[in-house]
């Protein structure tokens, strides 16, 4: 579990006895440095980086960063808000010792996710790991819940020798396809081989149906944790890739045109270490919280899909029947709803139980996605909301008539219209806080006007090589 304490000036009590022992022994392993990893309102993953020696120092006192990140954009160009985006001020990165990682994929190399304070010592408003590590602790306070998190990573593997930002596959097999697992296998034995060496549970890797495009499951862990693994599972397939002289792309849609790379959530709700999402007497086995809960995400899904799909790019991928969940419906295993519940295998279901949330994207920061999915399932469970009747097949193939009587929406099909719905969300902006939720908005209308008028396939070169 996650410790939920902010870091402090000075070092929480043996944090810097820790750090100086862990800098010895990573020292003593040939690690040069450590990568202060965060995630900024764009999807951005920043660093800074430290000397091996520096650990101590470094979870003592943290090291220097502008908070001018938190209104960065994806092409490097600043947005502003009332209080961000000014070349003002300076923050200060803890890094979570508890998350640190020596990077196989990487040699001198170790890793870890960083919390963000100010120089005062005070939390930073605008920081999304605090801001998750806030909701999962009220989370526990209020309501006795406890949480568990999977963030499944799909990539589209180009070749490293393609000229320009041209994409060029680097496989050319067909979807889910023996022969393409052989074409990269070397590739994926590496990233598995680097997995395991970071203590990653990795639950599968496999080819999936775009061109050239793979996809990597791990285990649930808490929401905190969850969100750290899937910042380190993309550095590691980045650098893996490209010892292999292969090139990465996580965004939404790297082609103007067909499926694009999901980042989809799964998430499950436990009271007293037992799921919600099972052993309960209402539909596949949700017990009457759960079915709350998935009510409260469903309500606020076209507002959050500012958040999870935050990239003019994300609205390529954002299209029907391409499994990417654009409608406001949920069904048992279903993969055209926005929400697939997951029953899980007879014998297992106590613990696999869960919900996923498909219109999720890489290019989304995972702790404000994560995050702002328990605020919805929260709002939700605590006005015990009633969960719609299911929706089974493709919900694209409804009539108009029928989908409105159901209250199946299409999700917004572009970055402005989500922002639209994310400012009438009182409570999802409440959560986050106005310096966070105008962040949001700020960053998500200044990416919009960045590539205003620019067809679909240049959209999708815009951002092709930034997630
Ligand atoms: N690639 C699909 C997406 O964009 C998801 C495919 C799957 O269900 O794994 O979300
Ligand atoms: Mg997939």
């Amino acid at each position: 579990m996650t410790t939920l304490a902010d870091p402090v000036p000075g070092g929480r009590p043996g944090d810097v006895e820790r750090a100086t022992a862990l800098g010895g022994e990573l020292a003593g392993r040939g690690v040069h440095g450590v990568v202060l990893a965060y995630v900024d309102t764009a999807g951005i993953g920043r660093v800074k980086t430290v000397p091996t020696a520096r650990l101590a120092s470094t979870a003592a006192w943290g090291v220097g960063m502008s908070p001018v990140f938190d209104t960065f954009l994806a092409n490097d160009s600043v947005a502003t808000t009332d209080v961000l985006g000014s070349p003002d001020g300076d923050l200060r990165l803890y890094p979570d010792l508890d998350r640190l990682v020596v990077l196989a994929g990487q040699p001198g190399w170790a890793w870890a996710p960083v919390d963000r304070i100010t120089q005062d010592g005070a939390r930073h408003p605008g920081c999304s790991r605090t801001f998750l590590r806030r909701i999962v602790a009220e989370a526990a306070e209020r309501h006795g819940l406890t949480f568990k998190a999977a963030v499944e990573v799909e990539w589209t593997v180009a070749r490293g020798d393609a000229p320009g930002d041209t994409f060029v596959p680097a496989a050319t097999g067909p979807a889910y396809g023996a022969a393409r697992q052989i074409e990269l296998g070397d590739f994926t034995a590496g990233l598995l081989a680097a997995c395991a060496a970071q203590g990653i549970d990795v639950e599968q890797v496999h080819p999936e149906y775009a061109a050239g495009q793979f996809e990597i499951s791990v285990g649930a862990l808490d929401p905190v944790a969850a969100a750290d693994l899937s910042v380190l599972v993309r550095q590691t397939v980045r650098a893996v890739a490209g010892r292999h002289g292969l090139k990465v792309s996580f965004a939404p849609a790297v082609v103007g045109q067909g499926v694009g790379n999901g980042g989809h959530v799964h998430l499950s709700a436990w009271h007293a270490g037992v799921n919600l999402h099972s052993g309960g007497a209402g539909r596949h086995g949700m017990t009457a919280r759960a079915e709350s809960f998935t009510a409260g995400v469903l309500a606020h899904l076209p507002a959050l899909t500012a958040v999870t799909a935050p990239s003019p790019a994300s609205y390529l991928r954002l299209r029907p029947s391409q499994w990417a969940g654009v409608f406001t419906a949920w069904g048992l295993e279903t993969r055209e709803t926005a929400l697939r519940v997951v029953k899980g295998t007879a014998g297992l279901r106590d613990r696999a139980a869960n919900l996923e949330i498909k219109p999720v994207d890489l290019a989304a920061n995972p702790y404000l996605a994560i995050g702002s999915l328990i605020v919805a399932g929260l709002d939700g469970l605590t006005s015990s909301a009633a969960l719609p009747e299911e929706t089974t097949g493709d919900p694209a193939r409804l009539g108009e008539v029928e989908a409105a009587a159901r209250g199946v929406r299409r999700l917004p099909d572009s970055l402005e219209r989500a922002v639209e719905e994310f400012r009438a969300d009182d409570v999802l902006r409440t959560a986050l806080g106005p310096v966070l939720a105008d962040a949001v908005i700020a960053v998500r209308l200044a990416e919009a006007a960045s590539v205003a008028g620019l067809d679909d396939d240049r959209v999708a070169a815009a951002y092709r090589w930034k997630y």
